[in-house]
């Protein structure tokens, strides 16, 4: 592999992407970002759109593309079940439609690709914590289906692509990861509760909040995706997350605390499907990945994420 490469990064104005891209550009690639704005913001990437080594492209991965590039680090889908449950038709065309004309891509122009897929190939799981090897616990016809499995599809081309055609693949499975740039209206737990805390409204906890996550700090699973993308090992699946665990009611009260809002919590309906518990194990990403470990806690990372949406707010405050 050449020591800069040009590298298409597709979701790369989303919030993962996003933070991809800054590392990328950082270490002398050739960037082009790709992305259709479903989820993403040109906001996220507006620092890097007057490097000259950084290329923003608005396209939809639905539709078939050409690209001369070494590397891709294929994002591009909606990652929060907010997002990806409201025109699920359009979640499995993004997850299948999409994957399988980046791969086209991959073969043409001989690149190696790395592909988001995501610990709901595991669905509510009944092994844990999650190695590798377990097939996982879906329901082929709920309201997550559409995203899982339209992973479990993009994991099914990428190794068959790998098998026929020889196009070499890295396939990331990725536990809730949080930080800097998610999206305020994004859903997800994270974002959720550090708004509605600085909000001084309630944090909204779904059903008894004794569900488990395992929450990976963004520049972490960054770390992952480059070690992964560089490691010569074949199309097998890697799980990048943090190992440590959390309830969400544990979660709640540790936003409630640091960000020193005297609201409450409230319960609301817990979403169907929804996984009771959720861990990586990641003794196979720190074999093959140069003992790679996630280093931020989570109360450092909380507080970077906190202190983003602090900010985004004064911003926003100001332009009003
Ligand atoms: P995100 O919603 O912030 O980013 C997704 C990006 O993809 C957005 O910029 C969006 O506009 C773009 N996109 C969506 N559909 C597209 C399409 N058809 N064509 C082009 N662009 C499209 O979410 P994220 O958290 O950054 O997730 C990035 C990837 O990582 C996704 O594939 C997601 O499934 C995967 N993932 C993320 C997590 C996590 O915790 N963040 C966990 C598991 C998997
Ligand atoms: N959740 C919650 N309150 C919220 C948003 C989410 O209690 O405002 C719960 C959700 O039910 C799930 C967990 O937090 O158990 C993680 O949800 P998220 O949507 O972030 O990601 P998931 O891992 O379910 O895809």
């Amino acid at each position: 592999m050449k020591k800069t490469a040009r590298i298409l990064v597709t979701g790369g104005a989303g919030f993962l992407g996003s933070h991809l891209c800054e590392r990328l550009v950082a270490e002398g690639h050739d960037v082009v970002c790709l992305d259709n704005f479903f989820t993403g913001t040109r906001a996220n990437v507006a620092h890097l759109l007057s490097h000259p080594r950084f290329e923003l492209f608005r396209h939809d991965v639905e539709h078939a593309l050409t690209m001369e590039v070494d590397q891709i680090f294929h994002l591009a889908c909606p990652a929060s079940p907010v997002h990806y449950q409201r025109n699920p038709v359009r979640t499995i065309r993004t997850a299948v439609q999409g994957t399988l004309n980046l791969l086209e891509v991959a073969r043409e122009a001989g690149a190696r690709m790395l592909i988001a897929s995501t610990s709901e190939v595991y669905g509510d799981p009944a092994e844990h914590p999650q190695r590798e090897s377990y097939w996982g616990h879906v329901n082929p016809i709920g309201p997550r289906a559409c995203y899982d499995e339209g992973k479990r599809c993009a994991e099914t081309l990428a190794t068959s692509y790998a098998r026929q055609y020889g196009v070499e693949v890295r396939i990331a499975r990725i536990f809730n990861t949080y930080g800097p740039r998610m999206h305020e209206n994004d859903g997800r737990v994270v974002s959720n509760f550090v708004v509605q805390a600085l909000a001084g409204q309630p944090l909204t906890v779904f059903g008894d909040g004794q569900q488990t996550r395992s929450f990976c700090y963004v520049s972490d699973l960054i770390e992952g995706f480059l070690r992964l993308m560089a490691s010569p090992h074949g199309c097998d699946p890697v799980n990048l997350g943090n190992p440590r665990e959390t309830s969400m009611l544990e979660l709640a009260t540790m936003v409630r605390d640091m960000v020193g809002s005297r609201a409450g919590i409230v319960h609301a309906p817990l979403p169907k499907d929804d996984p009771v518990r959720r861990n990586p194990n990641i003794a196979r990403a720190q074999e093959l990945l140069g003992g790679w470990t996630p280093q931020v806690p989570l109360e450092r990372g909380l507080e970077a994420t906190i202190a983003y949406f602090r900010g985004l707010n004064s911003r926003n405050n100001g332009a009003a």
